[in-house]
């Protein structure tokens, strides 16, 4: 059997084990996935015992998507431009990080026909989150992105990093005057995930007729998510793109594409269930 593990810290609320393995059994694939609470301080150690038999991937969640990068022999041009890796595929006994987040958020998107092109986002967070959201962003053509985060010098790193790659984007930080203007916010920090259910990033107005984005899932329904609608602002749930950069994830180590409509049903009945 094939062990793929999601390290991180924390992870008990992650529906990715659900997701993956219920994905697994319909492919007839010999593979499980299991969660793997990971410290800090036991992220190199981890990672060393991923390289024996046995464990074929994994996933990198919340904290280590940055600090996980000079643990592993390798990483994919893609995930180097972003500086964050969410997914590791053993390959001949060598980990490789790549990143399929970029993908989720792009694609959670053009199914909600959120138009990215020449747009101006305000993007709340500067971890591997907002880096995926950002050069997700800039990818695809935006055309201004403010990133607001509370430290802020977290914030102009990640500003420079998508200048390096995207000279012409008009980026700025800490900007809250350009949230008025603003056609989508996105909130890639944690605040909002449960069992924080009550707060929210957003201390300021949204703009009007402006798309809300929040990263976080659960719950389906954030606070970030309920002020937008209240405000006339479009919500939309990250539980899209955690299914698009799971079923990324899945391709690139079984090889084989995944189920996505089964993975999103899945994801929304155990979420549905925790939250009944
Ligand atoms: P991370 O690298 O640890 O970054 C966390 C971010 O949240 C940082 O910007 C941090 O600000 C900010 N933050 C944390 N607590 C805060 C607080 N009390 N007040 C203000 N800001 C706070 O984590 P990540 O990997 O970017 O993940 C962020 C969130 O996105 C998580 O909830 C994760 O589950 C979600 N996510 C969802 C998907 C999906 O597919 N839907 C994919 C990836 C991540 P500082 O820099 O100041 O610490």
């Amino acid at each position: 059997m094939n062990v793929a593990l999601l390290l991180g810290d924390p992870v008990k609320h992650s529906l990715s084990p659900v997701m993956q393995n219920a994905a697994f059994r319909a492919c007839g694939l010999d593979w499980q996935y299991e969660l793997h609470e990971t410290s800090r301080e036991r992220l190199k150690e981890t990672i060393v015992h991923l390289r024996s038999n046995g464990f074929a991937s994994a996933n990198v969640t919340i904290p280590h998507k940055e600090a996980v990068v000079e643990f592993l022999d390798d990483i994919t041009d893609h995930a180097s431009q972003i500086g964050a890796v969410n997914t590791i595929i053993k390959r001949d006994g060598r980990l490789i990080g790549d990143n399929t987040d970029v993908y989720g958020f792009t694609q959670s998107l053009r199914d909600a026909a959120v138009e990215l092109r020449g747009i101006r986002a305000v993007v709340l967070g500067a971890g591997g989150a907002a880096r995926a959201a950002t050069f997700a962003l800039a990818e695809q053509g935006a055309e201004r992105i403010t990133i607001i985060n509370r430290t802020e010098p977290r914030a102009v790193k990640l500003a420079h990093d998508l200048w390096n790659h995207f000279p012409k984007l008009n980026v700025e930080v800490g900007a809250i005057s350009s949230i008025t203007t603003a056609h989508l916010i996105v909130n890639a920090t944690s605040v909002g995930m449960s069992p924080n259910e009550d707060a929210s990033p957003m201390h300021w107005s949204f703009p009007r007729g402006a798309t809300a984005v929040d990263l976080v899932y659960r719950p389906l329904q954030t606070k970030f998510l309920r002020d937008a609608e209240r405000a006339g602002v479009r919500p939309i749930s990250g539980i899209s793109m955690l299914v698009y950069q799971g079923a990324a994830a899945f391709k690139l180590w079984t090889g084989q594409d995944a189920p996505i409509d089964l993975m999103l049903e899945q994801a929304m009945r155990a979420l549905r269930n925790r939250e009944a």
